[in-house]
């Protein structure tokens, strides 16, 4: 099953709720309001052009539907983006006009915002 989600929300592939990662991110000590981690497997094209599959993010528990193995949430109940996994974009210009991160692969069109 493939989804691409519209408008301002995300599709995400939530994981396994850990105490800490590996770059020291702490999670809240509260078990009943947890704070998720999910990885970002489409975005709709309203969304922050930070957001973009691959990246890990984090959500409340409650937010979000439950769609299989995945969650659709708006844009708006993504608390953040895992900070390690952030591209600081280098933008090269394409003979399109695309222009594309020489880093990631990212691609913006200037034309849109
Ligand atoms: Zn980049």
């Amino acid at each position: 099953m493939k989804i691409q989600p519209l408008g301002n929300t995300v599709l995400l592939r939530p994981e396994k709720l850990e105490e800490k990662t590996s770059s020291g991110f702490i999670m809240p000590e509260n078990q009943d309001k947890p704070i998720l981690i999910g990885t970002v497997e489409g975005v709709g094209k309203e969304c922050d052009e930070l957001l973009k599959k691959g990246l890990k993010v984090a959500y409340a528990k409650f937010s979000g539907s439950e769609i299989g193995e995945y969650i659709l949430i708006g844009e708006p109940d993504i608390l953040g983006i895992i900070e390690e996994e952030i591209c600081q974009h280098e933008f090269s210009q394409l003979v399109t006009g695309i222009l594309k991160c020489k880093k990631c692969g990212f691609e913006k069109d200037p034309m849109i915002r």
